[in-house]
């Protein structure tokens, strides 16, 4: 719940709203994330286009949504912060032989079953697995939050196809690092090489690096796939590795659509 992680959770969705959007917006964080942004939303008198859906982060959880799998886990910071894991998955080979032995009719049946819900074919039940190879996952993504690190980050973050880590110092800083319960570059670099992860992603540096090519270049000697977090770049995996696109942001704002009841004809 520190400012830097949540002050900008109601201006995003603000964002959202003013886009048009509609479809609900769910939301994973500690406990007293709602508490804030409801109270914030309600104190700007801003309505917004969509719902919203609360989950509270705890230790183990995991939990479906947004039709991705979300773990949480706790990390070590001077208020209770959560890393999460977030995988999309997709339903493994579907084997039409089996479904026929079985004697089930090519049609819903089989529609069913390839959707992951178990069907009933004369009087017997028969599960998706019987017919089907195991979920398979498609792509892993992990985020450390603000943390020192610890053994239980390393089994979060294991075989994550990318892994978001903070970097807030340099070993140079280590001490303060220490002392703020945050991690230098060289400890995300270690958390990555450890779990085994494909890409590392830092972020969330202290503003005492100007240039945090610095930080890059401390994480790389350690684990070599190491990239620096920017604003507007955007990441994506690729059969080749993993691309980088660098975009200006766009920052404007229509304040006449943020308030619309202030702008309302009055009657
Ligand atoms: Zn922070």
């Amino acid at each position: 719940m520190h400012g830097d992680h949540v002050l900008g959770v109601p201006g995003l969705l603000l964002s959202l709203s003013l886009s048009g959007r509609t479809r609900e917006v769910q939301l994973l964080g500690p406990r007293g994330l709602r508490g804030f942004v409801e109270s914030a939303l309600e104190r700007m008198r801003a309505g917004l286009t969509f719902g919203l859906e609360f989950h509270e982060a705890r230790d183990g959880l995991e939990l479906s949504m947004c039709g991705a799998t979300v773990r949480a886990s706790l990390g070590r910071h001077s208020a209770p912060n959560y890393a999460y894991r977030v995988e999309f998955r997709r339903p493994g080979k579907f084997h039409p032989e089996r479904a026929e032995a079985l004697g089930i009719p090519r049609g819903p049946l089989w529609k069913a079953l390839q959707a992951g819900s178990p069907i009933s074919v004369g009087g017997r039940l028969v599960r998706p697995e019987e017919v089907m190879d195991p979920v398979e996952v498609k792509v892993s993504i992990a985020y450390s939050g603000d943390t020192r690190p610890t053994a239980g980050l390393i089994d979060l973050f294991r075989g994550a196809d990318i892994l978001v880590h903070e970097a807030t110092f340099s070993w140079a800083h280590r001490r303060k690092a220490l002392e703020n319960l945050h991690s230098t570059a060289r400890d995300a670099a270690r958390m990555a090489a450890r779990a085994g992860v494909r890409y590392l992603v830092l972020t969330h540096f202290s503003n005492r690096y100007a240039d945090a090519g610095v930080l890059l270049e401390e994480a790389r000697r350690v684990f070599p796939s190491s990239y620096l977090a920017r604003e507007g770049r955007t990441f994506s995996l690729a059969p080749e590795g993993l691309l980088l696109r660098d975009q200006p942001i766009n920052c404007r704002v229509h304040v006449a659509r943020l308030y619309p009841q202030d702008y309302r004809p009055q009657r």
